[in-house]
């Protein structure tokens, strides 16, 4: 039987009937016995009451629950309510973001970078809340360099991060350089993989160019020779996607934190394999 912690993540529904669906999805989860479920939240506060909708639902269910608090667009003012309504519901997990600037738009007011957002959570709330930040094994997009990612990161953390989640990636090796990277820096806060499940190739390809994940050019190979045989490339998926998750967990890694997309059947399928 594996114990090693696990996460899941969700994004907020807009029906009624995807609230319902995505409790179903919660449900079939719960057997893996979750650390904790955490909801995304909409960059400018776009989805400011789905997020808080879904976690109090969460909370219902008797599973501990995190929002997601993405920064950029909002004034403190705006972020200030957010974290006091998220207390006065007794939530004292959260995940910590930048979140992405709208196209067109250049730099705001406000927070410009998620240890801003760090410093202004502990400055109000002081250890009220577990913060998780965002980390990026093979650098975030926008980074100018590798290094100058490492040093933001870092910075990050020593503005008040208990743990961090990662970016999903495939290339084990950038996850354990990164880490080795941090360590050396004197960050010792646990850095969780965000594991991505294949489910289709065209949104694999198009969602890692967005964030910066690179898909190794065999797996990209192999996938597309698939073609539309979706079968063939969620099988192969799962064999990759299980492959890496217990090499991570031989070698060390703290927890897992999977991107569900509000779907239960390959993530339950890997954590089953994996012996959970
Ligand atoms: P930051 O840590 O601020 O970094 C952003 C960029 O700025 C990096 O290139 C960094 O090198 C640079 N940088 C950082 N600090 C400084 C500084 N002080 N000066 C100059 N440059 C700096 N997005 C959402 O909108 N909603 C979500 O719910 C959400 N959940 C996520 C969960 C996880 C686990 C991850 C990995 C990402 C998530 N994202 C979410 C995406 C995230 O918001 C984007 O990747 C965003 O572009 C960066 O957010 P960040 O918090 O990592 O930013």
């Amino acid at each position: 039987m594996n114990r090693t912690p696990l996460s899941f993540e969700f994004f907020p529904t807009r029906t009624e009937e995807g609230r319902k669906k995505v409790a179903i999805t919660r449900q079939q989860l719960r057997q893996f016995n979750p650390e904790f479920f955490s909801c995304t939240f909409g960059a400018g506060g776009t989805t400011r009451d789905g997020t808080l909708q879904t976690v109090l639902d969460i909370m219902a269910e008797d599973t501990p629950a995190a929002p997601h608090l993405s920064c950029v667009g909002s004034s403190p003012e705006e972020i200030g309510d957010i974290l006091n309504t998220y207390r006065s519901h007794g939530i004292k997990h959260i995940v910590a973001l930048r979140g992405d600037i709208p196209s067109g738009m250049g730099m705001m007011d406000g927070f410009r970078y998620a240890n801003e957002l760090v410093s202004f959570i502990r400055e109000q709330h002081g250890d009220w809340f577990h913060i998780e930040v965002a980390a990026y094994p093979e650098y975030h997009p926008q980074a100018k360099s590798a290094q100058a990612d490492i040093d933001f990161f870092v910075q990050k953390c020593r503005a008040g991060a208990d743990s961090a989640i990662t970016q999903y990636f495939y290339n084990i090796d950038a996850y354990f350089a990164f880490v080795d990277a941090v360590r050396a820096k004197g960050i010792d806060i646990p850095i969780v993989p965000g594991i991505m499940p294949i489910a289709s190739f065209s949104n694999l390809c198009r969602f890692s160019d967005m964030c910066g994940a690179e898909v190794p050019r065999w797996l990209r190979l192999k996938l597309q020779a698939y073609g539309d045989d979706t079968a063939s490339i969620k099988a192969l998926g799962l064999d990759v996607v299980t492959d890496l998750c217990d090499r991570l967990l031989s070698q060390g890694a703290p927890s897992l934190h999977f991107y569900t997309l509000n779907q239960a059947g390959l993530v339950s399928t890997v954590c089953q394999r994996l012996g959970y």
